[in-house]
């Protein structure tokens, strides 16, 4: 029992932190950090839970000596393209509090990192991304997380895993925990919620160069995700950094996410096409055999019917227990 690895996770209140604690849990001795507190649908063990602001760097010193874990998967930070957000903002919550983790980890003789990067880091492409194609974000959220990424690269003596995330999404089932942005600017936790309700969903262009005029995108289902995870903790055996694609393999378009909804919702789904939103790729397709020759992963849990169906979980238990949810408007 004593001999269960330590590990840290940032950002545990936000959506991929809530699910990996929750499913890590009985694996490993899980610690979470967060800025904030768990959101009050989601139970937590406190004992471990502990609140602090990665640009709080003494108070930070403090809980890391405590800990004293193995590894710390680093999910904190600002984790949506919105240009609205001041470029300041961005790089010190993302560039800023990941250097006082890494001086920290250096000074305290912490060796092992997993960084939770993303798909925004590649210049545009029509067909599935490799990790050797152009890098070229636009977006500060790109940028700032390609910035950690060659911060990571520069410091020799911590070993780290980049673990480039294309779109994740729907929840863990058991126990139940998902999405819940406020406001939420995602399409399938929008598109679900919306249809159950029978709502009408904006769809934003129709005129892109895809096969059916709207964006294509890949998604990946977040239990697939924390095995990503999972099986990046016991890549630390082999002392070597890595940098991988973590996604589905395959590319659906907007429209499709509404045909399948369709059917298995059997209802007719409400929607309208709106103006393109800003900043928008048409196509953002992952190749994922690295993943696979790297740390023995692929996905299992993201055919776009299981996707949805777990989302349907989550949406209606939102519904249910009367949720607020906030939608964005046409801009993120
Ligand atoms: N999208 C949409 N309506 C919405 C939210 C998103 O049409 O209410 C589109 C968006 O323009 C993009 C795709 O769905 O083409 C995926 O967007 P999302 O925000 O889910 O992920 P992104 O790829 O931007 O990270």
């Amino acid at each position: 029992m004593n001999n269960k690895k330590k590990i840290l996770i940032t950002g545990s209140a936000g959506y991929i932190g809530s699910c990996l604690s929750a499913y890590l849990e009985k694996k490993f001795k899980v610690y979470t950090l967060d800025k904030k507190k768990q959101k009050n649908f989601i139970k937590k063990n406190k004992k471990n839970f502990f609140i602090c602001n990665l640009l709080n760097k003494r108070k930070l010193e403090k809980i890391l000596s405590l800990i004293k874990p193995d590894v710390i998967v680093h999910l904190a930070g600002k984790s949506t393209v919105n240009e609205n957000i001041k470029k300041n903002k961005y790089y010190l919550d993302n560039v800023q509090a990941t250097r006082n983790i890494i001086e920290l980890m250096k000074k305290l003789n912490i060796k092992n990192i997993i960084f939770s990067s993303t798909a925004a880091v590649y210049a545009p492409k029509k067909n599935k991304i490799k990790e050797i194609d152009k890098l070229g974000p636009i977006s500060s959220y790109g940028k700032t997380k390609l910035k950690v990424e060659r911060l990571l690269n520069k410091n020799k003596n911590i070993k780290h895993v980049i673990l480039r995330f294309f779109n994740v999404s729907s929840c863990l089932a058991k126990p139940l925990v998902g999405e819940f942005h406020n406001p939420e600017t995602h399409l399938i936790p929008i598109s679900v919620f919306k249809a159950l309700k029978g709502d009408k969903i904006n769809i934003f262009g129709k005129d892109y160069p895809t096969k059916d005029g709207t964006c294509v995108r890949d998604y990946i289902h977040v239990k697939d995700i924390c095995i990503a995870i999972h099986k990046s903790i016991n890549f630390f055996k082999k002392k070597q950094n890595l940098t991988i694609n973590i996604g589905n393999g395959k590319g659906i378009t907007n429209r499709e996410i509404l045909l399948n909804l369709k059917k298995i919702l059997k209802k007719k789904i409400n929607y309208k096409f709106m103006q393109k939103r800003k900043g928008d790729h048409p196509y953002l397709i992952c190749n994922i055999s690295k993943a696979k020759r790297k740390i023995n992963w692929k996905p299992k849990y993201s055919k776009v019917i299981n996707i949805l169906n777990d989302e349907i979980k989550w949406s209606k238990y939102l519904i249910k227990n009367k949720f607020i949810r906030k939608f964005a408007n046409v801009q993120k």
